[in-house]
């Protein structure tokens, strides 16, 4: 008898904030089959290439699989009591504003939910903050100073029906993958006009109408300027603002402080390109403006939200179908943690901690003795308070901000420091883990089970599919089991995350009757069997309401005590990071296609890795030429708090004056690249969110004596001057670097090829002249290593070396030859990955361009099958095409894009 098929888990993809949904089959070789889930409203069965590889992220060799107290293996109960009593004992002795929780995006609702309330309402500090407030907090102050209430107006939809989609900051193809794929979507039907405002070109300006290079940090001037424009040329909607705002002549005050012409020389934009990007607004009805981390990770970022929601708000172009200003939120709950009052200056269910109302309602629905009435210390203050002692006992949940933070040597020294650390992982080995006095082992995705909410608002379930291993535990349940510890076992009575959901539910629509925005009564009485089959939703659902699509403020009835809006006088402010002549380039920090975060997950899956697989700065060729700088070099980028590694990639994508570099890389895959301890801790002064995009810095050649290019089948362990490293199919790759020539390549091959036991065979090539040593490792038949050595940049090909490793090498002239770097056949590399569902590198694009007569994204698909099932990489595909088309050469190294 034939089983029968398993029936695959309906579950939510745990990368950004569109919040697919995902269809997850469990292998019986602890993988799974990965699918967009057809009947979810956020994707309806797309994923994009992060979420297609979730299958392959779910090895355990990683984990952390038992809680364990100052590196020995403990019992629960130990790690548990130990947490409690300390933070116990801290409290009576310094006061509940002594501890803190640092909490993440990457919770679960009712996670995040427990971690606030035992937090604001049994401990009684508002201490609770999260690495949300390093994503979006301006867009949460933006929504809360313009509408009284931290509320996203529209949804998906709207991209879909808008003629004018403005991107401001947001690099939307690799951020937000699978909405700019419903965006293109809906462009290839309708022609809706897509506007980039970047000082980059992105990956999301390919299949732009227009880019707007703008300088960084002037997007104020720029949407003053707009602002201005809508009201000179007749386009503002006097009956909505009439009706249902205020302030709109004192911020048209503001707006209009600066010229024209002033605008023009802060932006850096030329009269041409300001008036057609103003003409556009002002013409187009339909126009949705989306933005993110550009516009929210600034010293200005509260002010460049209300500058871009005053447009809407004159225009009355909010809350209708296919217009509205959209905050799109970088991680899967960031919502879901601002629902539940994550953020250490709000309270729960948007309730405000200043308002005596709010606090008496969440205290009698939570029973609490003991409400926080004061806003806690935000992210950045919150660690400064660990490095000055404030703070005495801190507990890290799901996060890395070792990393993550700016000035983020400084975090790792004030954690140092700190009398009492706890850290709650699924990890084991992270730069955060390793700083923990206790280490308490969480339940990871495909595991665990709750609620996400994406960025228009729509709540989702995580389902579990596969057992946690070793010991892991929940988040919910490690935290509910500390504060049974700490003396409220009744509040803390959880049978599981729908008790937790339904209470969260209760408190939403307790004393709100239509005053606040979040509303999910409906859901009060929500039995476990109910919630475990819980349809995605969005919110408002108010009791007694069914589900629904829903925006907010088409007719006003905004959550102020007069009901209208305020619209926000923004007068323009440069950035705030010191000026230092020393230190002349700004730097910008943001994601790649493929990682997520400090790479924890991601990093697992090589096809993730194939994309772009090393650290890397982005420098316009003039500035490049001003430090002396080749493409392909390795560079120092150093500001007074810190400096990093990386490899320089001169390009005219960037702007002039900037450098941009990955957040993702850590101490755990490369040699120094954390470039959060390059960033400078300036922060919005209403948000409190860190400007990570704009900090004064300096470049220069990091001086090498050689370079190195390492395959090996084990894990190397490396302590080069400059290391990367990066899984492979079969093994590992490194990029290396030596300031200071070894004294025997041979005994360095030796040690690096095979550091178990002798080789069977070595071969080598040596040429002291030119300074190129190669060698490869042989067990057998079988590639255990090889390593290609040089004083430039190594010019071999990275995918066909890495390829060899599984390979077999029958003769010793085939092994000689490996020690070319480069297959006979000139078309065997294909080059950096680009298509990573289908491993489709930039030489084969390029090739089917140049010699296949393939001219559009759609022939290469037809050809290649690049760009056919996720379509993250249909914006890198049209470049590749471009360039290949003009009959420039494309580079053979490094990264592609
Ligand atoms: Fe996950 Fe990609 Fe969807 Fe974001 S766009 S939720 S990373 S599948």
């Amino acid at each position: 008898m034939t089983k029968p098929a398993p029936v695959p888990v309906r579950t939510t993809c745990p990368y950004c904030g569109v919040g697919c949904g995902v269809l997850a089959t469990p292998r019986p070789d602890g993988t799974a089959d990965i699918k967009g889930d057809p009947a979810h409203p956020a994707n309806f069965g797309r994923l994009c290439s992060k979420g297609s590889a979730l299958g392959e992220t779910l090895s355990f060799d990683d984990r952390l699989l038992y809680p364990t107290m100052n590196g020995t293996r403990a019992t629960w109960d130990d790690a548990l009591t130990l947490v409690a009593s300390k933070f116990a004992e801290t409290i009576a002795a310094h006061g509940p504003d002594s501890v803190a929780i640092y909490g993440s995006g990457q919770l679960l609702t009712e996670d995040y939910y427990v971690a606030n309330k035992l937090m604001k309402g049994f401990i009684g500090t508002a201490n609770m903050d999260t690495n949300s407030r390093l994503c979006m907090a301006s867009s949460v102050a933006g929504h809360v100073r313009a509408f009284g209430s931290d509320t996203v107006p529209g949804n998906y939809q709207d991209l879909e029906t808008a003629d004018l989609v403005v991107l401001v900051g947001s690099n939307l193809a690799w951020c937000h993958p699978v909405l700019f794929q419903r965006l293109e979507a809906a462009r290839q039907t309708r022609g809706t006009k897509i506007i980039v405002i970047d000082p980059r070109r992105t990956a999301t300006c390919e299949l732009a109408d227009t880019h707007l290079a703008l300088a960084p940090g002037s997007d104020v001037a720029l949407f003053n300027g707009l602002f201005a424009r809508l009201a000179d040329s007749g386009r503002f909607d006097h009956a909505y603002v009439k009706q249902h705002t205020t302030g709109i002549e004192k911020a048209l005050d503001a707006a209009r402080a600066m010229p024209f012409a002033k605008i023009a020389s802060i932006t850096g934009l030329t009269p041409a390109e300001l008036t057609a990007f103003y003409d556009s607004f002002a013409t187009t009805e339909r126009v949705v403006t989306i933005y993110s981390q550009g516009v929210n990770q600034s010293s200005a970022g509260t002010d460049k939200v209300n500058a871009i929601i005053n447009c809407h708000l004159a225009t009355g172009r909010i809350g209708r179908e296919g217009m509205g200003p959209f905050s799109v939120t970088g991680q899967p709950n960031a919502m879901g943690g601002r629902e539940v009052g994550g953020l250490a200056n709000m309270l729960a269910a948007h309730m405000s901690l200043d308002d005596a109302n709010h606090r008496r309602i969440v205290a009698d629905v939570w029973q609490a003795p003991n409400l926080a009435t004061k806003p806690g210390l935000k992210a950045t203050e919150m660690f400064a308070a660990v490095g000055d002692g404030r703070i005495k006992a801190i507990w890290i949940i799901s996060t890395n901000p070792a990393d993550s933070l700016p000035q983020a040597d400084a975090v790792v020294a004030a954690l140092k420091a700190c009398p009492f650390v706890v850290v709650s992982d699924c990890i084991a080995k992270t730069d955060t883990t390793a700083l923990a006095h206790v280490l308490l082992p969480a339940s990871a995705w495909g595991e665990k089970s709750g609620t996400v909410t994406n960025s228009e608002r729509r709540i989702s379930r995580q389902r579990p599919f596969m057992a946690a291993p070793g010991e892991a535990k929940p988040d919910w349940w490690i935290i509910s089991e500390v504060a049974k510890r700490l003396g409220h076992a009744q509040a803390f009575a959880y049978d599981g995350p729908a008790a937790i959901f339904a209470e969260h539910a209760r408190l939403s629509s307790a004393g709100n009757h239509g005053s606040r925005d979040f509303d999910i009564g409906a859901y009060a009485a929500l039995p476990a069997v109910a919630y475990d089959a819980l349809e995605p939703f969005q919110w408002p659902q108010a009791k007694g309401q069914a589900p629904r699509e829903t925006r907010f403020f088409a007719k006003g009835n905004f959550y102020t005590p007069d009901g209208k809006a305020r619209a926000v006088p923004t007068p323009y402010r440069a950035p705030a990071s010191a000026t230092n002549p020393a230190y002349a380039l700004a730097l910008n920090s943001g994601r790649v296609r493929d990682q997520w975060h400090t790479m924890t997950r991601t990093a697992k899956t090589p096809r993730l890795m194939t994309h772009i697989y090393e650290p890397f700065a982005e420098i316009h060729p003039a500035d490049a030429k001003s430090a002396n700088l080749t493409h392909g070099q390795l560079v120092t980028v150093r500001s007074p708090h810190g400096s990093v590694v990386v490899r320089a990639d001169i390009t005219e994508r960037q702007r002039r004056g900037s450098v941009f570099v990955p957040m993702h890389w850590t101490d755990q895959l490369a040699s120094n690249a954390r470039i959060d301890a390059v960033m400078e801790a300036a922060i919005d002064p209403v948000s409190g969110q860190p400007e990570l995009k704009h900090t004064p810095v300096a470049i220069a050649p990091f001086k090498t004596s050689h370079y190195g290019l390492l395959v090996t089948a084990q894990k190397p362990t490396l302590d080069t001057a400059y290391w990367a490293v990066t899984p492979v199919k079969g093994g590992w790759r490194a990029e290396l670097a030596w300031t200071v020539e070894p004294s025997d390549w041979s005994a360095l091959a030796a040690r690096l090829l095979q550091p178990e036991a002798p080789p069977s065979s070595l071969v080598a090539y040596r040429d002291h002249a030119s300074g190129q040593h190669r060698f490869a490792a042989f067990d057998g038949v079988d590639l255990t290593g090889a390593l290609f050595i040089a004083r430039t940049p190594i010019a071999v090909g990275r995918s066909w070396s890495a390829e060899q490793l599984q390979a077999s090498f029958a003769t010793s002239a085939q092994k000689q030859r490996l020690l070319a770097g480069r297959s006979a056949k000139a078309t065997a590399d294909h080059g950096p990955t680009v298509c990573a569902c289908f491993d489709i590198g930039a030489n084969q694009i390029a090739s089917a361009a140049t010699h296949g007569g393939c001219t559009t994204v759609d022939a290469i698909g037809a050809c290649l099958k690049a760009g056919t099932n996720c379509g993250s990489c249909r914006s890198e595909i049209k470049r590749i095409l471009d360039v290949a088309i003009a009959h420039q050469p494309l580079a053979l190294t490094g990264r592609h894009c």
